[in-house]
């Protein structure tokens, strides 16, 4: 069976896997090289120093590997997500020179908020919720209407964005190494997180995972729910 390459989120989001450098004997060879070794083929001793490796912290033999991703978020997610940096190159749409339709994400529920946490929410949704969403749904559309509004006025697109709310959509390249996705994911997929990143951060786990087989179970089985 082939593997997944694109897994879809909210009603227009997406993690697409584009390309992955390097496998869980990347891992094994950059780590011993420190002795002069090399592997051709996985065995069950690499597989011990794999776990070795991620047991221990010397994360550096897992720099080696690199995936690159292209993903659709909504900018309030993608604020979060680039908080990581260590490890990830982005390059991103910039509606300075796009001035196509903006896509809105728009949650099927409204969480209650959850009164122990300082941020966050419970799992149980509001008691009206259609008129929450619609709530919402009006706001981005008179938004939107506005923008359209801008523009035919002749304002500029870096401007006529700031109307835009922050459930617009974005999207962006990402390239990174496997412990940089791993430290991201075990961060992201955290039960304080929030819902929506926790589901992105579960998409890239989805598509590393058969791809690091070894590599991942050592430095994320713990974290994943
Ligand atoms: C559940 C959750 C809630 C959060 N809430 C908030 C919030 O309310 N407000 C907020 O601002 N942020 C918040 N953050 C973001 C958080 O503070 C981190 O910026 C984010 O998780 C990225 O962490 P990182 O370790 O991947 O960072 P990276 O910047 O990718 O750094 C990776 C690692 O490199 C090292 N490093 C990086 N920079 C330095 C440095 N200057 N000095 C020394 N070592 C360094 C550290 O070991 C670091 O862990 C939250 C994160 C999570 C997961």
């Amino acid at each position: 069976m082939d593997d997944i390459n694109v897994l879809t989120l909210g009603n227009a989001g997406y993690v697409e896997l584009l390309e992955v450098f390097g496998s869980d004997l990347t891992v094994v060879n950059a780590a011993r090289v420190s002795f002069a070794k090399e592997s051709t083929e996985f065995s069950d001793r690499d597989k011990g120093l794999i776990n070795y490796l991620a047991k221990h912290n010397h994360v550096s033999p897992f720099f080696h590997p690199q995936v690159r991703m292209r993903i659709k978020m909504p900018i309030f997610l993608a604020r979060e997500w680039y908080r990581h940096t260590v490890g990830f190159a982005r390059n991103e749409v910039s509606r300075r020179y796009v001035d196509s339709d903006p896509e809105f994400y728009l949650p099927e529920t409204c969480r209650e908020r959850d009164p122990k946490l300082k941020q966050g929410s419970k799992q149980e949704t509001v008691k009206d919720n259609r008129l929450c969403t619609d709530a919402m749904r009006e706001s981005y559309e008179k938004s939107f209407q506005i923008y359209k509004a801008l523009m035919e006025q002749g304002v500029c697109p870096e401007q006529a964005r700031m109307v835009l709310p922050q459930s617009m959509y974005t999207e962006f390249i990402e390239t990174a190494s496997l412990a940089a996705y791993a430290r991201l994911c075990k961060l992201r997929l955290d039960p304080g997180a929030q819902k929506e990143i926790r589901d992105y951060a579960n998409a890239v786990v989805t598509l590393l995972r058969p791809k690091f087989p070894v590599s991942w179970e050592a430095l994320c089985a713990e974290f994943e729910s």
